[in-house]
């Protein structure tokens, strides 16, 4: 086959193209430290009895992934375990009744056995204030253990800023290093006025809180959450990303059909990973409500903005109750048949 010498230097040039939109020359991995999500989550039951209070997943030997049971909170929030040279980085501290200490610290031991270290100042970070993701904070502070120094950092605009060297919040762009690992950190206010992503340069995973995961995507303030959305557009333009992972899942396998609020059991979510291309279609969405608050269902998330049109009613109250009433009564030793 003749190929002219245009389309071959087109064809070169594509090759060669420093990672434009977010694609790797050749796919070969783009250079970046892989690991691996589970195929499910254990998300509480069908039989609680048998659950343990945390599901520590492995995604490599330097990152960690922790998910509360829903045996202890609907909610099930994600927690992140990210260890560089110098210190580890954990990135929330879970929802009421998460008793995380305790899973944090063998955690962490574990890792310093295996790495033959001594010990690792930790510090303690948030993708964002809201109770479900800081509710451990006092227990790790409190945590006395020689071999985990712990730094606090408040979920609050000020010492995000601070921390990350933020100069403009929430225009500029931070960053921290772990030693031998950068995290690039964008304020993304919009779901809550401190909330920041997260963007790990060697595994290519952006972390994005409550702004971004496959569920209802709550928005408090629209203008913020579109120039948030769109910060983190620009900010990975000719980046690799390799997963957006957020801190929940509330979508089922089944396109636009989300878990009702309140559901603990949740035996057939949603994959957990979005790609880049999620935050293209929150875009068009955003712009389609041309500032006019309007719930809108997609394949793997909706977008759930405050408003008249859709605060909280009766019907969704009783609907809470009667979902959390119905698994409560039945978690703890039903067989085996789902609910
Ligand atoms: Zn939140
Ligand atoms: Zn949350």
């Amino acid at each position: 086959m003749k190929i002219s010498l245009a389309v071959l230097g087109m064809l070169v040039g594509i090759s060669c193209a420093p990672r434009a939109h977010a694609q790797a020359a050749q796919p070969d991995g783009g250079g970046i430290r892989p690991g691996s999500l589970p195929a499910a989550w254990n998300t509480g039951g069908p039989k609680c009895m048998e659950m343990p209070e945390w599901q520590v997943h492995e995604y490599n030997p330097d990152l960690y992934i922790l998910r509360q049971s829903g045996c202890t909170d609907y909610e099930k929030p994600f927690v992140f375990l990210l260890f560089g040279l110098d210190r580890a980085l954990l990135l929330d501290t879970g929802s009421r009744r998460g008793n995380i200490a305790p899973q944090v610290q063998l955690t962490l031991h574990r890792w310093l056995l295996r790495n033959d270290r001594a010990g690792i100042p930790l510090v303690v970070v948030h993708t964002h204030s809201h109770s479900d993701h800081v509710a451990g904070d006092a227990e790790l502070q409190a945590l006395n253990d020689p071999s985990i120094p712990i730094t606090y950092i408040a979920p609050t605009v000020e010492a995000n800023q601070k921390f990350y060297g933020i100069a403009h919040w929430p225009e500029d762009p931070g960053a921290v290093d772990l030693g031998n690992r950068i995290i690039d950190v964008l304020a993304i206010p919009g779901h809550d006025a401190a909330g920041v992503a997260l963007y790990d340069r060697q595994t290519a995973i952006l972390f994005t809180g409550d702004s971004v995961y496959p569920g209802r995507l709550y928005i408090r303030d629209l203008a913020a959450f579109e120039k948030s959305n769109q910060r983190m557009l620009h900010f990975t333009e000719g980046k690799l990303v390799a997963h957006i992972l957020g801190n929940h899942i509330e979508q089922t396998r089944t396109p636009y059909l989300d878990y009702p609020v309140g559901t603990m059991y949740q035996p057939n979510e949603h994959e957990w990973g979005l790609s880049r291309g999620v935050l293209f279609e929150i875009q068009a969405g955003l712009e389609a409500m041309h500032g006019k608050p309007q719930r809108i269902a997609y394949r793997d998330f909706s977008l759930w903005p405050a408003g008249p049109l859709v605060k909280e009613t009766d019907e969704s109250r009783a609907a809470f109750k009667h979902t959390q009433k119905q698994q409560l009564d039945h978690m703890w030793d039903q067989d085996q048949a789902q609910p």
